[in-house]
């Protein structure tokens, strides 16, 4: 085929935003003054030329069916001006430059059962990893622990009672796309993988298991006459890197998959750098449906937050002001011997100060 008839690729990626933005929106672009937080789940933005535009912000469960998703759109035409952005953390946001039409979007979105707020110095909606529905590697779901937690906090995502924002997410699996939040619940695998090796020949491709161990634990091996592999369990840190390419490996079960919780991860660099966040429980037991367990645990460190930090703390903000001791004994959490943190970095991260914390 000559270079001359081949097809242009089609570049697809990120279609151009400003398509879909609200009019007042695009024409203030760059120019805005001020906003403001008139009440839980409404902003107001202010532009130099003196234009307004309240934003309503409602909560979803993000995994959204056709159903649900006609009905926000409806509610966007019948109650907003027909524009909406999805957030980050699954909510959705009505655009207005018309402040006699917040309270009846309010109205509208609160009758057909979705929970206005999610703004300022409330809880935001747990993020939320893929889990069953499009990954190969979880070990638990994520949806039913944003569910379950996400129904319990609910009176702190309508109102905004917290020292400042707090994010919380979960992650499925030990190693990707989620974790990094205030507070994270991740899973913990507990015990190496069990290989089953009548399969590994015929399904694993062996050079890639090998290549993903992030502690070289895993090694070709050939058992009963057929190539397969082994792992050294002495190096394994349990982490579960390898299950895309080797199914046949399985870490997951119902006894030995469970959860930790970790918290004072923040991306941002408005107030201080950016912080890794730090394990404060481990081994909680992975107890679908309403996860109990993990739900108290994140009930008692939010209740120890919004007593004790200062106004606009964030959480990694209120421990590194505190300290991690008291941070222990405002949670009474128990501290173990599995938070000491001894990966061989930890140096730049361990409290080598003599100053008093208050
Ligand atoms: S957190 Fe892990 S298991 Fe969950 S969706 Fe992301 S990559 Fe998959
Ligand atoms: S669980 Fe992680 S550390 Fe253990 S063998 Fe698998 S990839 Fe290596």
């Amino acid at each position: 085929m000559a270079l001359a008839d081949m097809r242009p690729p089609i570049e697809s990626g990120c279609p151009d935003g400003f398509q879909y933005m609200h009019p007042v929106m695009v024409k203030n672009y760059g120019n805005w003054h001020y906003h403001e937080h008139p009440r839980p789940g409404v902003l107001l933005h202010v532009a130099h030329s003196g234009d307004k535009i309240w934003t309503v912000k409602a909560g979803t469960q993000r995994i959204l069916d056709v159903f649900t998703l006609r009905k926000l759109c409806q509610i966007g035409d019948e109650q907003g001006e027909g524009f909406v952005r999805f957030t980050l953390r699954s909510n959705i946001e009505y655009m207005v430059a018309d402040e006699a039409k917040v309270e009846p979007l309010i109205k509208a979105l609160e009758d057909a059962g979705f929970v206005v707020g999610g703004t300022a110095n409330s809880i935001s909606t747990l993020s939320h990893t893929q889990g069953w529905l499009h990954c190969d590697i979880p070990g638990t779901d994520a949806s039913g622990v944003v569910k379950a937690m996400m129904d319990e906090l609910i009176d702190d995502f309508k109102n905004c009672r917290m020292p400042n924002r707090v994010h919380i997410t979960t992650s499925c699996c030990q190693i990707n796309c989620g974790c990094q939040g205030d507070i994270a619940i991740n899973v913990q695998h507990t015990k190496p993988p069990k290989i089953n090796h009548n399969l590994v020949s015929n399904v694993c491709e062996r050079p890639s298991v090998v290549a993903r161990c992030p502690v070289a634990a895993i090694r070709p091996a050939m058992v009963n006459g057929k190539p397969s592999l082994e792992v050294d369990e002495k190096k394994c840190i349990c982490c579960g890197a390898w299950y895309p390419p080797c199914p046949p490996m399985q870490i997951n079960d119902a006894e030995h998959t469970k959860l930790a919780v970790w918290v004072g991860g923040n991306h941002s660099n408005a107030r201080g750098k950016p912080t890794f966040q730090k394990l404060v429980a481990a081994g909680i037991t992975n107890n679908p449906p309403r996860w109990p367990e993990a739900t108290a645990i994140v009930k008692q460190i939010l209740k120890a937050y919004r007593e004790g930090a200062r106004d606009w703390e964030r959480i990694n903000d209120w421990i590194e002001r505190i300290g991690w001791p008291r941070f222990f004994e405002v949670t009474g959490l128990p501290f173990t011997k599995y938070h000491v943190d001894n990966w061989r970095g930890a140096r730049h991260s361990l409290n080598a100060s003599t100053h008093i914390r208050f």
